[in-house]
């Protein structure tokens, strides 16, 4: 079964242009005579296949994000961690929720789902309940590296990644794998991540982070996954889009807001 995939946002936590800053990708994002690919709104994906959309976050970027990718519809919600970077556009799926039968199915690990829970608390009152509240049924994952989640005929492996102190959530569905928000990966997730059409991975900025992958060590962990084609996201101000690119092999690119890529998920 094809889907595809569209990046609804690569940047990093504070965004491209990053509020305040005036370096040359920042105003280069904004300028008529710019590169739209440098204009980096907060991360997440859509997955579009069976005539269904997952989406993988929702960031505080997501109002603007689904107006732009004229997202009507949205049938399930993965998320990967609860940083507000990918959490904080939840509330907007409220308009969203109300279109499915039944409650919108969303997923998240034990820690993912408490900090949603906590951060929309009145979502999830059991009374006194906000009548217009997002109606959602939050499903917490198995934590067993590899466990899957079955989604219209598609399953979704959970895929254990370092995240700074954390250990956090990434996704394998199919082909393609989803690895946001990392610096490193636990030794049970490579076996997971073999035999990949598309890697999507962290690749913050040219020099070290304590809980992002950088250049370097993003091209690394291809090389050690041998993936077809690799995809970098979550990328910050100090990476322009052509720049970087030319320095990098064929196979691996920078995503950009709005790119798509078409995928077996099945
Ligand atoms: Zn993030
Ligand atoms: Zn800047
Ligand atoms: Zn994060």
């Amino acid at each position: 079964m094809q889907a595809t995939l569209t990046f609804l946002g690569t940047g990093t936590s504070m965004g491209v242009p990053t509020l305040g800053c005036d370096c040359a990708v920042c105003r280069s994002a904004v300028t008529l005579d710019g590169d739209p690919r440098n204009r980096r709104t907060r991360p997440s994906v859509r997955l579009a296949y069976n005539d269904r959309t997952v989406l993988i976050d929702t960031g505080p970027d997501f109002h603007a994000q689904a107006v732009r990718e004229n997202i009507r519809r949205v049938d399930a919600v993965l998320y990967t961690h609860g940083h507000a970077d990918h959490v904080m556009g939840f509330d907007d799926l409220r308009p969203l929720s109300f279109c499915v039968e039944g409650n919108l199915p969303i997923y998240a690990d034990d820690a993912t789902a408490s900090t949603i829970e906590r951060i929309f608390s009145y979502t999830f009152r059991k009374e006194d309940r906000y009548p217009t509240s997002a109606q959602v049924d939050l499903h917490r994952l198995d934590p067993t590296p590899g466990a899957g989640v079955d989604l219209f005929g598609a399953t979704f492996l959970r895929i254990p990644v370092i995240h700074g102190r954390q250990q956090i959530t990434g996704y394998r569905f199919g082909s393609t794998a989803y690895l946001t928000d990392m610096n490193d990966l636990p030794e049970e997730s490579l076996p997971l991540l073999q035999d990949l059409d598309i890697l999507i991975l962290d690749a913050l900025r040219h020099t070290p982070h304590f809980s992002h992958s950088h250049l370097e060590k993003s091209i690394a962990f291809v090389e050690k996954l041998k993936p077809r084609r690799a995809f970098f996201t979550h990328m910050s101000h100090e990476l322009d889009h052509a720049a970087t690119e030319a320095i990098l092999p064929p196979h691996i690119r920078l995503a950009y807001d709005g790119l798509q890529l078409h995928f077996e998920i099945a």
